[in-house]
């Protein structure tokens, strides 16, 4: 138990220190993104131009970077209000039907006698959001994507699945998609799926994983529809 109380303490303190960096980190990134985009070209001609489009690129991708790694290091703290997530799945979907080549499609099964789940509607639409960018991007060569909720599977809870027919998850990294920095992509982050399976659990809910190389994934958060005590609370 000693041991335990001197990790979770090492921990905070490492939670702490990380979030002061990349505090001060988005300030500076701020004033220099800033400062790039007065500094822009007037020639659209050469190397200079390309340089400084490069460059905003940079800042940009790094300053998400920086956004994700605070948001992971903080604390979660859950404000519960009754959600109806059709509703918010619907919202969800939105901008994801605008931005997706023809290739994809999207099919949606909502349980029409979906009860509200007390839930914090910011964080959990977060980590549904992150679960369908996932989904898009595991289907660059286009795919389905089908999300569809239910009652279930066991009394007080309910199902929210998210499934797509992209690359699949090889059976080895399986384990490691819910860990933090775990990342197979060039310019991921590997925050994505560990921030999802963190909000999860903080509703006393949880993620299951099922995937096949060159098959699909699917993802399914169980919820239960009332609040309950969890070991992070
Ligand atoms: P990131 O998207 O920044 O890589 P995530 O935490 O969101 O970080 O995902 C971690 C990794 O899990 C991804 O890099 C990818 O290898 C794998 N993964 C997650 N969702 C899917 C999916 N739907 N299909 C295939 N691979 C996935
Ligand atoms: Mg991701």
């Amino acid at each position: 138990l000693r041991n335990e109380l001197i990790q979770s303490e090492k921990m905070a303190s490492i939670g702490q220190v990380a979030s002061w960096i990349t505090h001060q980190i988005r300030n500076y990134l701020g004033r220099i993104l800033m400062n790039a985009a007065i500094l822009h070209p007037q020639t659209i001609e050469g190397g200079v131009y390309k340089a400084h489009q490069d460059m905003l690129v940079a800042i940009n991708e790094m300053d998400r970077m920086v956004t994700d790694l605070l948001d992971y290091s903080r604390t979660l703290k859950l404000h519960f209000a009754p959600l109806n997530l059709n509703a918010s799945l619907a919202s969800l979907l939105e901008p994801i039907y605008k931005e997706i080549s023809e290739k994809i499609t999207v099919e949606h099964n909502f349980a029409p006698d979906l009860p509200q789940v007390y839930a914090d509607v910011f964080k959990l639409e977060q980590a549904l959001n992150n679960v369908l960018k996932n989904a898009v991007e595991a289907m660059v060569n286009g795919g389905k994507l089908s999300v569809s909720t239910a009652v279930g599977p066991k009394e007080g809870f309910i199902t929210v699945e998210i499934q797509d027919t992209g690359e699949g998850i090889a059976s080895e990294d399986i384990q490691s998609v819910l860990r933090p920095f775990f990342t197979t992509k060039q310019k991921g982050t590997g925050l994505g799926m560990a921030m999802a399976s963190r909000i999860v659990e903080a509703h006393g809910g949880e993620v299951q994983l099922k995937s096949q190389v060159g098959v699909g994934t699917s993802v399914i958060f169980i919820l239960p529809i009332s609040r309950r005590k969890n070991r992070n609370e």
